[in-house]
């Protein structure tokens, strides 16, 4: 039984600093609004926190892309917010960034499928995620993005 609330947690410090270490001039906002009463969940917590890493790493580093791009005062912001419904654990990762062209849109899941330099994606990360969400959790991934202004990544994982 894992809290995903403490997961979530550990790995947005991981992401953030991970991106930090990097590059310096790397800095966003981070917001999070966990559900408290929210019930542990049987995963197997390498693996959702390898997807939770992916998925707070890419939403950094695309605020980070707008930022460059930007003009005034832009606020990079990066939102995570913990849930349930009936069936579903919910977490939702949200962000201010880049954003995703509809013209790419279909083609983010695909295992080496990356728009980053080479060194700084593998174009792995969301093709594992749904392997591990979809294909061993029973759970989903449900992808809004309009290009320049946000991107919302939901991932469902079953009760
Ligand atoms: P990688 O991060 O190594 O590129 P991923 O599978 O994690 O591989 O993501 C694939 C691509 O999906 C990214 O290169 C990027 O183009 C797009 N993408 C994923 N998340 C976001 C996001 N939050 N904002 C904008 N683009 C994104
Ligand atoms: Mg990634």
């Amino acid at each position: 039984p894992t809290n995903i609330n403490a997961l979530a947690d550990e790995y947005l410090r991981l992401a953030y600093h991970g991106l930090r270490a990097k590059d310096k001039s790397f800095n966003a906002e981070l917001i999070t609004n966990f559900d408290e009463q929210l019930p542990k969940i049987n995963v197997i917590p390498q693996d959702v926190g390898r997807v939770l890493l992916n998925l707070f790493t890419n939403a950094f580093y695309a605020t980070h892309q707008m930022q460059k791009i930007a003009k005034g005062d832009y606020k990079p912001m990066v939102s995570v917010t913990t849930t349930q419904n009936e069936k579903f654990v919910v977490i939702t990762v949200k962000d201010n960034g880049i954003g995703i062209p509809d013209a790419i849109k279909d083609k983010i899941m695909q295992p080496f499928f990356t728009t980053k330099p080479t060194g700084e994606g593998t174009g792995l990360g969301l093709s594992l995620s749904y392997d591990i969400v979809v294909k061993t959790h029973g759970g989903k991934i449900a992808i809004d993005s309009i290009e320049k202004e946000y991107t919302i990544f939901t991932i469902q994982l079953p009760l």
